[in-house]
Formats: structure tokens, C-alpha cells, sequence
């Protein structure tokens, strides 16, 4: 949290009200839902759903889940990755949060397993998440990043365990063969 942090509404029903460009107070596009334009130097913001990759990291009959470090949802489980750069392939984006949370090196399947839309945070952010199923090529997993915790769940345990998202669940679920 910034100190002196202003309570201005930012959420996902209400788009930029000013050009990050110049200040113009900006007009709505395509209805105040979609997007903004700036009548002064014309550029305009769509409001689209963020691009976030989660891996099923699987090993003989277990995946591996994780166990969150931070906000939001801490101390809930979900699966290694996160939100996509700009520019960044979502294979790439996997393999590289791999290594930031987990220090291991990943092969990621060519074809994503599940796609879900879902919300994220207090503000309600609206996130495309991309499931893969991955497997580990070198390197032991430990927790690092915003991973408190790591563990290997069979699919009973991926059926009890208390998931961030309920997503995260149907990745593990199809990853260890059950849809
Ligand atoms: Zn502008």
C-alpha cells in the first residue's frame, strides 16, 4: 500500500478517467464498460481481461500444489505461475515463474489444458488463466517468491485441499487424468 494513498474507486466496472498521456478527462468507448478514448491525442484503452499462465506440474500420480505467501487468498492453495508480461509468450511465462517460485526448469506442453476467466484481488480484476501441464526437467523444488509452501497432492488430496481458485482444482484434477 503507498502512503497517503487516496480511496479513489479503481475497479473492474470503471475504466480510466483521465489520459495517462496528457490528462484529458477521457470520453467512454464502446460503452463505459469497454473502454476510454482521449480527444486530445486520440489514443484509446480497451478494458480486457488480464493473461495469467498456472502449471500442473506433474510427477507419477501427484501434482504439485502450492501453498500462497501473499495476498490475496494467502495461506490457499493454488499452483505455480502468474500473470503473463507484455510480449511474453504464456509458454515462456510458465517457465519463467517456475523458476522465480520454484527454482526448477519446466517442459511445458505445447497445448494449454483449460482456459477460465475468473476475478482476482479486492478490486475484482478480471484474469484469463491459462492451465498447462508441465513437468520438471532439472532441479529440485523449493518455495520462493510468493510461494510459502510446496507440496505433492494425489488426486484425493487435490479433491479436499481449500483451493484460492476452484480453477486451480480442475487444472490439478485433469492433469492427473480426471476431468
Ligand atoms: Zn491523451
Amino acid at each position: 500500500m503507498l502512503a497517503g494513498k487516496q480511496e479513489i474507486p479503481f475497479t473492474a466496472t470503471e475504466p480510466y478517467r483521465f489520459c495517462p498521456a496528457d490528462g484529458t478527462k477521457l470520453k467512454a468507448k464502446g460503452g463505459e464498460s469497454r473502454g476510454a478514448a482521449c480527444p486530445t491525442c486520440g489514443r484509446s484503452w480497451y478494458r480486457s481481461s488480464a493473461p495469467a499462465v498456472g502449471a500442473a506440474i506433474v510427477e507419477g500420480d501427484r501434482v504439485l500444489v502450492t501453498v500462497r505467501g501473499i495476498e490475496p487468498e494467502k495461506g490457499k492453495m493454488d499452483l505455480p505461475g502468474g500473470f503473463v508480461e507484455v510480449g511474453e509468450h504464456p509458454r515462456d511465462a510458465l517457465a519463467r515463474e517456475a523458476r522465480e517460485e520454484l527454482g526448477v526448469e519446466v517442459e511445458v506442453e505445447e497445448r494449454p489444458m483449460l482456459l477460465a476467466v475468473h476475478t482476482y484481488g479486492a478490486d475484482g480484476e478480471y484474469v484469463l488463466a491459462i492451465g498447462f501441464r508441465t513437468r520438471i526437467v532439472s532441479g529440485e523444488p523449493s518455495p520462493a517468491d510468493d510461494v510459502a509452501e510446496i507440496r505433492w497432492a494425489s488426486r484425493e488430496e487435490v479433491d479436499a485441499l481449500d483451493f484460492a481458485w476452484e480453477h486451480d482444482r480442475r487444472i490439478a484434477r485433469q492433469a492427473l487424468g480426471h476431468g
